[in-house]
């Protein structure tokens, strides 16, 4: 019998199959492949900076685990599976155009001060010396440098991940679905799937924005949402800028070899994961009038993914209390893929019973 099954093959599940191979368990993914792209697979890969100052707020120390671990476990993933994750430290300017922009900014900017987060004003010279691309016409009403962003590419990462486990003898069973739990008092001994009866010693349900669904019949009543993310892309011979973009909730992420990104919505429309040409254009809008030059370039892909929205934007992390062997690893929303590997850590130290390092209680899959 293996020690755990992850149901869902997206970031949060490979990314803890990975830490609990690491740590000697023995894992077998399944993954329904439910959606065209998940949300793992359609994120920009935007690493916020880290905060400086000490947190006693369990989503700050969960943001801090992640960007300690980032660049170690990146460097590990390229290294075992031969693939460029292109984590990179960018860097993120943060611009504003309009008013309501200009205030939500200088919001932010307070926060980050708060915070500690290193950052630098910038005008029109610096933008013009080191993002000759942007539009600095009329100039932006203010502008700041955060050096310390980071990006990384989603499809590259899942393919590093999936590579790892595969190399490390893995089972990942695509194409098949959890329908059923086969329960015993306080356990879950097996549980039914597309492919048959599967025993196992813990399940980790990693089930993204389907989660509520794949809950609903152990009695625990998870409010994750689907929160549809619509994104545009533009391929050039290189580069055309060098750090993420941000402007509001849309953003431009620049990668290593010339594609350009740039995203997203917020949308809730349940599970539909069609792009929209009401949400292209508003996305192309944004581009072009950031970057002129974009207009002489139509894009060449569109995609959508699914983020799974929690109420409170905290994921829901740990053990149901009604059977002791089922953990959850979900509700990450826009946070995904940077708290992918703190949320690796902490599921896998649930397991071995380890000492957590940040406050459970907040993400307890139980709250209200
Ligand atoms: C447009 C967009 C941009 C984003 N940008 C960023 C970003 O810049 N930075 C960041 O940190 N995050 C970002 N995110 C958020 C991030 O992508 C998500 O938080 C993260 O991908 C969620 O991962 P997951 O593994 O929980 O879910 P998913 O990726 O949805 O994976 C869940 C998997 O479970 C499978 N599944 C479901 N039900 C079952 C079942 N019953 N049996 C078997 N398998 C099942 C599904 O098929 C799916 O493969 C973005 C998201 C979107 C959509």
């Amino acid at each position: 019998m293996i020690d755990c099954l992850i149901v869902g093959g997206g970031i949060i599940g490979l990314s803890a199959a990975y830490e609990l191979v690491r740590r000697g368990a023995t894992v077998r993914i399944i993954d329904d492949q439910r959606s065209q792209r998940t949300a793992s697979w359609a994120a920009a890969g935007i690493l916020p900076p880290p905060i400086s100052r000490a947190t006693h707020d369990a989503m700050e120390q969960l943001r801090d685990m992640s960007h300690e671990l980032y660049p170690g476990w990146c460097e590990r993933l390229q290294q075992e599976s031969g693939i460029d994750v292109q984590f990179a430290r960018s860097g993120g300017i943060y611009v504003a155009r309009r008013v309501g922009e200009t205030a939500s900014l200088a919001a932010a900017l307070q926060q980050w001060q708060v915070d500690g987060v290193e950052l630098h004003e910038i005008n029109i010279d610096w933008i013009q010396e080191h993002e000759p691309a942007l539009n600095t016409s009329p100039p932006f009403r203010s502008a700041y440098l955060l050096p310390d962003e980071s990006t990384v590419c989603p499809p590259k990462l899942l393919s590093a991940l999936q590579q790892c486990l595969q190399d490390s003898g893995v089972q990942i069973d695509r194409d098949v679905r959890l329908h059923g739990w086969n329960r015993h008092q306080s356990r879950v001994e097996s549980v039914a799937t597309s492919c048959g009866t599967i025993s196992t010693g813990h399940i980790c349900v990693a089930t993204g924005p389907w989660s509520h669904e794949t809950l609903f019949d152990l009695e625990i009543d998870l409010p994750v949402e689907p929160r549809r993310g619509q994104m545009l892309m533009w391929e050039f011979d290189e580069p055309i800028i060098h750090r993420v973009i941000n402007e509001g909730l849309r953003y431009l992420v620049p990668r290593p070899d010339g594609k350009l990104l740039a995203g997203s919505t917020v949308e809730d429309v349940g599970f539909d994961d069609q792009v929209t040409e009401a949400g292209l254009a508003e996305l192309t809008q944004f581009a072009n009038g950031l970057i002129p030059a974009l207009e002489e370039h139509p894009p060449t892909q569109s995609w959508t993914g699914l983020r799974p929205f929690s109420r409170d934007g905290f994921p829901y992390l740990g053990r149901l209390p009604n059977y002791e062997n089922v953990l959850v690893a979900t509700g990450h929303f826009r946070s995904g893929i940077h708290l992918a590997p703190a949320t690796a850590q902490v599921i896998s130290d649930l397991l071995a019973g380890m000492p957590i390092e940040c406050d459970l209680q907040a993400f307890a899959p139980t709250r209200t």
